[in-house]
C-alpha cells in the first residue's frame, strides 16, 4: 500500500508543488492548510489530493486533524513541516504577538506534529520527516528577527530529533531554500526582491519545483541512511 504524506501548507506554493511531487512519487498525501479556503478547494480538485483545514500552530487542533486523517486514511508514515508565515519588522517595531504567531507557526508546528505523529512511527520502524527551514534562518535576515529564529529553531530540532529517530527507522532531515518564486516572495517590494536576485549565482529565483525534487529525495524508501542534514537548496546564495 502506498506510504501516506502529510504536507502542512500543502495547497499552495512549495506545498503545492511538494504535495505534487509526493503523489507523483506514489505516495497518497493530504495537504493541510489554514484559512485559504478557495485555493484549497481549487488544488484538491485539480490534483485530487485531500487538503485538509487545521491551524498547526494549535496543539489541540492537530491532534484532532490528525485522528480524522488517520481514521480515514491510515498512519501518516512521512511528514512535511512546510507550513508557514512571515510578519516582518525590525525588532524595534517587532510586538510580541509578531513574535509568537511566527515562533508558534514555523516552529511550534514542527513540535506539535512531531510530537504527535513520532509514536506511531517508532512503533512501526519507518518515518520520514523533512523540515522547511530557510537560508533567512541559516544567514539571518533584517527585518525577520521572529523568522530568521524560528527558521533556524526549526535546524536544530532537526538534529536532535534526528538523533531520537535513528533506531527507529525514523530519518528527519531539513531543507533551506533560498528565495523560491511564490506568494511569500511577492509580497517582498519588486526593488528589494532585484537586490536579492542580484545576490544569488545561479541568477534566479528558486522554483518551489526545485524544493520539492529535495523532499522526494529526502523520503525516499531508499534515503534511510540520511538523517539530521540540512540541504541548502538556493541557487548558491548561502553556501554553508
Ligand atoms: P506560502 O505563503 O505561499 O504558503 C504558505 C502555506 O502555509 C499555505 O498553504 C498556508 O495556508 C499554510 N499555513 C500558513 N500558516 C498556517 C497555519 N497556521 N496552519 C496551517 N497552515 C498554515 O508560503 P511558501 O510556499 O512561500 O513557503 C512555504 C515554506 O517555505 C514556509 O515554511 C516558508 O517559511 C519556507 N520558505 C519559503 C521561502 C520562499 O522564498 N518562498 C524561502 C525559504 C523558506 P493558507 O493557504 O490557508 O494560507
Amino acid at each position: 500500500m502506498a506510504r501516506l504524506a502529510l504536507v502542512t501548507g500543502g495547497t499552495r506554493g512549495i506545498g503545492a508543488e511538494v504535495s505534487r511531487a509526493l503523489k507523483g512519487a506514489g505516495r497518497t498525501v493530504v495537504a493541510s492548510y489554514a484559512a485559504n479556503d478557495k485555493a484549497a478547494e481549487s488544488f484538491a480538485a485539480e490534483t485530487g489530493i485531500v487538503a485538509e483545514k487545521f491551524d498547526v500552530a494549535d496543539y489541540a487542533a492537530c491532534e484532532a486533524a490528525i485522528a480524522r486523517i488517520v481514521d480515514a486514511h491510515g498512519p501518516i508514515e512521512i511528514l512535511v513541516n512546510n507550513a508557514g508565515i512571515t510578519r516582518d519588522a525590525t525588532l524595534a517595531r517587532m510586538s510580541r504577538e509578531m513574535w509568537d504567531a511566527v515562533i508558534d507557526t514555523n516552529l511550534g508546528s514542527c513540535f506539535n506534529l512531531c510530537r504527535l505523529l513520532f509514536d506511531g512511527m517508532r512503533q512501526r520502524k519507518f518515518g520520514r520527516i523533512v523540515n522547511i527551514g530557510s537560508v533567512n534562518g541559516q544567514a539571518g535576515q533584517y527585518g525577520q528577527v521572529n523568522y530568521a529564529a524560528a527558521k533556524s529553531g526549526i535546524h536544530g530540532f532537526t538534529k536532535a530529533l534526528a538523533q531520537e529517530g535513528a533506531r527507529y527507522g525514523i530519518t528527519v532531515n531539513a531543507i533551506a531554500p533560498g528565495y523560491v518564486d511564490t506568494d511569500m516572495v511577492r509580497a517582498v517590494p519588486a526593488d528589494v526582491l532585484q537586490k536579492i536576485i542580484a545576490r544569488i549565482p545561479v541568477g534566479r529565483l528558486g522554483r518551489a519545483t526545485d524544493i520539492a525534487r529535495g523532499v522526494v529525495f529526502l523520503t525516499a524508501d531508499e534515503a534511510d541512511f540520511i538523517t539530521g542534514s540540512t540541504v541548502s537548496i538556493n541557487g548558491g546564495q548561502h553556501m554553508y
